[in-house]
């Protein structure tokens, strides 16, 4: 199965999942309880493709 990842911009963490959507999802839930910051999953996601774009 394909994987798609992505660096936390604040800690430089890995993230994974199957798919860019739930790359988003694991995205804002990392954030949200790693970081103790709130953004929508429609916010989650555009961060991830941003910076999937720029890597
Ligand atoms: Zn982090």
């Amino acid at each position: 199965m394909a994987e798609v990842s992505v660096k936390c911009p604040t800690c430089g963490m890995e993230l994974k999942a199957p798919n860019e959507e739930e790359l988003g999802k694991t995205f804002k839930a990392h954030t949200h309880e790693v970081h103790s910051m709130e953004m929508s999953e429609e916010e989650a996601t555009q961060k991830v493709k941003m910076m999937r774009s720029g890597m």
